[in-house]
């Protein structure tokens, strides 16, 4: 059985649609595939009816941005009640945040003399509600300021960059309870990945754990294998699952092919059964 928790779709910053995103996770030989969003369900409906069609198990998920001593940290959060009251509302806030910074992002980036607008972004944004900096990436490239994301990323968007905002994050210790109450599961995305790092010790993921943290994600691009070796020993010490994913973005990220790393079957009944039943 192979199983990819964590993937994005156009819901947010992928490049397929997250019918399409299904669809090439059964042809790419997946049984499972979560759909991952960042701080947005609004692609479940869609994923939902193509899982169907094609014959796959999808797993309705979300990535949460949120913070953790001023560090940006993402929360998995598998399963939950996408109705929640106190989950809507954070969502309902960050996405508010990222409407809102895309402007300031626009106007520093206009003021370091680059041409680029609001309704650039809005138009790479398409259909997602969760606009975000990958977005402005994108109507950069199609401006010819950058080739590609990535050095959108390396140049311009990053924390002391010219075109960087910040942006509302809830807390991850307020968003830990928030996501068990909507009968989640929360899993921390990528600890040590890209920008991760310090903040997140094995003291940490104990103190986590006992607000109700079920996992790490430790099969992921961003960790190489000595990381990955000590992120399943803290995953063992503290009982927390473990799980792998791609991390897919379509298009917005080489080197995420789908099921390029998996979660394995048995870590993935027990995530399953940590959830509520759903109706
Ligand atoms: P935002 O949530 O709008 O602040 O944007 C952060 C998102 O940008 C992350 O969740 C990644 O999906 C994406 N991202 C970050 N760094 C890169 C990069 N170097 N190349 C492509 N996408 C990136
Ligand atoms: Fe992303
Ligand atoms: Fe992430
Ligand atoms: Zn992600």
């Amino acid at each position: 059985m192979r199983i990819d928790l964590h993937t994005h779709s156009s819901a947010s910053d992928g490049t397929d649609t997250p019918g399409a995103l299904v669809r090439e996770a059964k042809a790419a030989g997946l049984d499972v595939v979560a759909l991952t969003d960042h701080d947005a369900t609004s692609g479940w409906a869609e994923a939902q009816q193509a899982a169907d069609e094609v014959g796959i198990t999808l797993v309705p998920g979300l990535e949460i941005s949120t913070k953790l001593q001023h560090r940006g940290v993402h929360l998995l959060a598998y399963l939950p009640d996408p109705t929640h009251g106190p989950l809507t509302d954070v969502l309902d806030r960050i996405i508010a945040g990222r409407t809102e910074r895309t402007p300031a992002i626009v106007a520093a980036l206009q003021a370091h003399g680059i041409d680029v607008t609001e309704d650039d972004v809005r138009r790479e944004a398409g259909g997602s509600v969760a606009a975000g900096r990958p977005h402005v990436a994108d109507a950069l490239v199609r401006r010819g300021v950058v080739a590609d994301r990535a050095e959108a990323f390396a140049t311009l968007l990053s924390p002391g960059q010219p075109g960087y905002a910040n942006r509302y994050a809830p807390p991850l210790e307020e968003m830990i309870p928030i996501v068990v109450e909507a009968g989640g599961v929360p899993v921390i995305a990528h600890p040590w990945g890209r920008r991760g790092g310090t903040v997140l010790t094995e003291e940490t993921f104990g103190m986590l754990a006992e607000l109700g943290l079920a996992g790490i994600e430790v099969d992921h691009q961003d960790h190489p294998p000595e990381l990955r070796a000590r992120l399943r020993a803290i995953a063992a010490d503290l009982d927390l699952l473990v799980t792998g994913s791609s991390d897919h973005h379509g298009l917005g990220k080489v080197d995420h092919d789908l099921g390029v790393n998996t979660t394995d079957p048995e870590q993935y009944e027990r995530l399953v059964a940590l959830a509520a039943p759903r109706p």
